[in-house]
């Protein structure tokens, strides 16, 4: 199968040269066109591994999409990272907010084109009415889809999700994993997410990466959701 993510020999530390690694020597060939879930007990470093292929960190090594630099790609890829605060009183709605990732429109005129492709994404996502709403009216659980909506509105090839699942109730979980599967199934996209629920990544996920500040296993569900790989990362007897 085709790769959509490279990692070769990734190490990631967050003081500098010297300071002791928070990965070690990541190596990874994520398949395309599925869904990726990876999985590991808090502080295994799922959300930096995330940041250094966005190369929103530094890192050693080499970290490639389709056999290119990631950072070339950007606007092939679509981003909704691990639940976070931000000021939202910025005066936005959240038309005006999806609008940013629509980066190659000319970006001078709103046009029809773009304005349908915001409300089939918010639409998808279950907040099609939201469409004018200040951001700053939005609940948590409402942001969140804004954001899933975010990061697929530009129909990238590859979506990298850090814990969707934050803030949305069950019904809400359902409905973002059944369309992240849609989406690779419709449009051929490839998802990478991070998780720590195991019972989503054994219903939803194609390929399973066990980590714990290295790579404790990668592969298909039953190379990775067993008991032995389950005692190694979280340490059950
Ligand atoms: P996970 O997402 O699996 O919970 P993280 O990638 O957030 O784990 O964190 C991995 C480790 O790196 C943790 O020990 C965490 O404390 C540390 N860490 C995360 N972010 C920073 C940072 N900005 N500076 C220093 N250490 C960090
Ligand atoms: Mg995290």
């Amino acid at each position: 199968m085709k790769t959509v993510l490279s990692l070769t020999n990734v190490n990631v530390s967050y003081n500098g040269v010297g300071g002791s690694p928070v990965l070690h020597d990541i190596n990874l060939k994520l398949p395309t066109g599925v869904i990726t879930v990876i999985i590991g007990p808090n502080g295994s470093g799922k959300s930096t591994l995330i940041k250094a292929i966005l190369k929103l960190l530094p890192y050693s090594g080499r970290v490639q999409f389709f056999n290119q630099p990631v950072e070339a790609n950007y606007h092939h890829i679509g981003y909704l990272p691990q639940r976070f605060s931000f000021d939202r009183t910025i005066p936005i709605t959240v038309y005006e907010l999806l609008i940013l990732s629509l980066t190659e429109c000319d970006c001078a005129a709103v046009t029809t084109d773009r304005r349908e492709r915001i409300t089939k994404a918010l639409v998808e996502v279950g907040v099609g009415s939201l469409i004018n709403q200040p951001l700053s009216e939005l609940s948590g659980g409402q942001l969140q889809r804004v954001l899933l909506a975010k990061a697929i509105v530009h129909e990238p090839r590859l979506v990298i999700l850090d814990e969707p699942e934050s803030g949305i109730d069950q019904k809400g979980e359902k409905t973002i994993y059944t369309l992240l599967k849609e989406l690779t199934q419709a449009k051929k996209m490839s998802v990478v997410l991070v998780t720590h629920d195991l019972d989503l990544a054994a219903q939803y996920a194609d390929y399973v990466v066990a980590l714990d500040r290295k790579v404790i296993a990668a592969g298909n569900k039953a190379a990775v959701l067993n008991k032995k790989v389950m005692a190694q990362l979280y340490g059950y007897h």
